[in-house]
């Protein structure tokens, strides 16, 4: 199992061929894990990951599952198991 990589950044498109984009709104990504990538925070494998270069994010609905935060200079990833 590949755990993503965040020590020097994260990009989308260096795991592209292993996570469907689900839905995209400006700065933020919503992708759908096909490949059994690990999370980079508790390193089991994940089912959906949000990455946004926003500032600020707002969830109106709380995942319904445990979740992990990650973060890099410059991007914040939520990963729900
Ligand atoms: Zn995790």
């Amino acid at each position: 199992m590949e755990t993503l990589d965040v020590s020097d950044g994260f990009d989308v498109h260096e795991y592209r061929h292993g996570l469907k984009l689900h839905r995209q709104d400006g700065e933020s990504m919503y992708l759908v894990n096909r490949a059994d990538f690990a999370c980079p925070a508790c390193e089991r494998p994940f089912d959906r990951l949000f990455v946004s270069s926003a500032r600020e994010v707002t969830f109106a609905n709380p995942p319904d599952a445990p979740f992990c935060l990650v973060r890099t200079p410059d991007r914040l990833l939520l990963l729900t198991h």
